[in-house]
């Protein structure tokens, strides 16, 4: 048996997760049906929301931040998280930007966005 807390909500239930007979789960502790959905992704496909900074094209600002704060807009799987990271971390983002504006669009045909978190310029 896994123990899992369901991230999907604030009441964070204590999900348990046992793996029965042809690999099919069995999930308890779920307040909701998003928690079973959520211990079958975590257990088959580990996925998360990635937080990172981009660098500012030229012009940078003279003052204030050198780096806009971005987030992806779908989760990642795990395991390619790092190279999210290296891409997002050589992308230089062209001022003015806005709140969920992309910087980076279908990520290598993966459906994942990156978007600014906040307006700068
Ligand atoms: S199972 Fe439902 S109620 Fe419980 S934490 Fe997940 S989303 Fe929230």
């Amino acid at each position: 048996m896994r123990s899992l807390t369901c991230i999907v909500c604030p009441i964070g239930c204590a999900l348990s997760v046992e793996e029965g007979p042809e690999a099919a789960l069995s999930i308890s502790g779920n307040r909701c049906p998003r928690g079973v959905v959520y211990a079958q992704e975590e257990i088959r496909v580990p996925k998360r929301v990635v937080t990172a900074t981009c660098g500012i094209a030229s012009p940078a600002l003279d003052s204030g931040p050198r780096r806009v704060p971005v987030k992806t807009q779908q989760a990642c799987p795990r395991e390619r998280i790092n190279d999210l990271l290296a891409d997002i971390y050589k992308t230089r983002v062209r001022l003015p930007v806005k709140t969920g504006e992309a910087v980076i669009t279908d990520w290598k045909g993966s459906g994942i966005n990156v978007v600014a978190v906040r307006s700068l310029g």
